[in-house]
């Protein structure tokens, strides 16, 4: 039976990415629902390729934009705006499947529709599960839905996971999560050289082909930090059973420790289509265009230990997990608008981790009962990040655009 999806965030990385296995298996999938926030020609693309009976741009004017496109094209697709038009596609009846590809804390509220629903949605926007993930894993178990991970490291995890595992749950036999990590561009880099970082440098990723502000998260191994409390969450473990591990090759997604002493790892040519497949298709297995690892023309993998010195930002994100309450809404927060600061040239790539410390330190975090607890500390943060940014940019040495 031919399985609808909905795609939002279609016109990023992971949406490219979840289009291109789709078209591969016409038989299985057809597509829709695509979103969008203003990228109006990639969209009209994708539309005039997929055909999907709806269109959703967050900004009001490139949706009639689009409309008014599609309609010049004779396309039947239908086309809505803002967050209720988000909504709208992530709970299309017809949607079996919902990846959820938006980035940042704006994919929250789409994708939290989308589980309530009770689709099977694939979880790429991890920020949505740093702030929240405990009320996806209730709402899931709750409406029925199947929540599987599409961060390559989580995926790598679920494959790695016992029979019978659970999200949230602790699964017997588990000691430690090792979640692997390329290092990204400056894994060799002085603080200084970092300090003096561009946002080209930056988002120069060395093994994946990411969204800008992933990328920058690499760089500052802030996205790290974020997949460490993702895989608290998804998988019921502790901060300190989760080790982060640097290797650089990218080859080995992830590993699983047991009480035994066996070491279950993943494996993979670096190319997101593989978890995208693994996902769409699970239990089963599909292809999905990834050329098979040549596992002798690899000769070697490193690892080493992460240093937390020059990379502050991942410890920060350890003290926040360990906190735990609204602490990762925050922490995730004041690293958006920091990252989105550094982009445009305002603070120095070194900035960010200062920028986060500052709103752990000043914001005081509190139960995360509610999505509006946690939307409220989201809000905070983001004006404490905003005030602080000011002063250190008015003090700092760069003042001025950098891009
Ligand atoms: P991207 O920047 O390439 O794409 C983001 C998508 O979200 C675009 O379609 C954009 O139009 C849409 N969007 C942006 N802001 C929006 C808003 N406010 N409201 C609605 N839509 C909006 O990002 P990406 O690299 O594809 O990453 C998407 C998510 O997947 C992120 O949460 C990222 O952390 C996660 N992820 C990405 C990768 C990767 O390889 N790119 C790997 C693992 C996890
Ligand atoms: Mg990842």
């Amino acid at each position: 039976m031919v399985k609808g999806v909905t795609v939002l965030g279609s016109t990023g990385s992971i949406g490219a990415s979840t289009l291109d296995v789709i078209a591969r298996h016409p038989q299985r999938y057809r597509v829709i629902a695509l979103t969008a926030n203003t990228q109006v020609d990639r969209l009209l693309e994708q539309c005039r390729h997929f055909e999907p009976r709806l269109a959703v741009m967050l900004d009001r004017e490139s949706a009639e934009d689009l409309a008014q496109r599609i309609r010049e094209q004779g396309l039947a697709t239908e086309v809505l705006s803002g967050i209720d038009g988000l909504i709208s596609a992530a709970t299309h009846p017809s949607s079996a499947i919902v990846m959820a590809a938006i980035v940042g804390a704006a994919g929250l509220r789409p994708a939290l529709a989308a589980v309530q629903a009770g689709r099977r949605v694939l979880i790429a926007n991890k920020e949505p599960l740093v702030m929240s993930g405990h009320i996806f894993i209730r709402e899931a178990i709750r409406a029925g839905a199947q929540l599987l991970p599409i961060d390559s490291e989580h995926n790598a995890v679920f494959q790695c996971m016992p029979a019978g595992f659970h999200s949230g749950k602790a699964s017997p036999g588990v000691r430690r999560i090792l979640l692997t990590c390329s290092g990204g561009p400056f894994r060799t880099s002085t603080f200084e050289q970092m300090a003096n970082a561009t946002p080209a440098q930056a988002v120069a990723h060395p093994r994946w082909r990411m969204g800008r502000k992933i990328s920058v998260d690499s760089a500052t191994l802030l996205n790290k930090g974020l997949e460490v409390i993702e895989a608290c969450q998804l998988f019921g473990v502790r901060p300190e059973q989760v080790e982060v591990v640097i290797h650089p090759q990218s080859v080995i997604h992830s590993m699983v420790d047991y009480t035994d002493g066996s070491v279950l790892a993943q494996l993979g040519n670096p190319d997101m289509r593989t978890p995208i497949a693994h996902a769409l298709a699970w239990p089963e297995r599909i292809d999905s265009g990834v050329a098979p690892l040549d596992v002798i023309g690899l000769a070697r993998l490193e690892f080493e230990a992460p240093d937390l010195d020059r990379f502050p930002g991942l410890r920060l994100a350890y003290d926040a997990a360990k906190q735990g309450g609204t602490a990762p809404a925050i922490l995730n927060a004041a690293n958006e608008v920091a990252v989105e600061a550094f982009l445009d040239g305002r603070i120095r790539f070194t900035d960010i981790a200062r920028t986060i410390e500052h709103c752990l330190n000043t914001v005081s975090a509190g139960p995360a009962e509610s999505i509006e607890a946690i939307l409220a500390h989201d809000t905070l943060a983001r004006s404490a990040a905003v005030d602080f940014m000011d002063r250190v940019s008015d003090t700092g040495p760069r003042k001025r655009k950098v891009r």
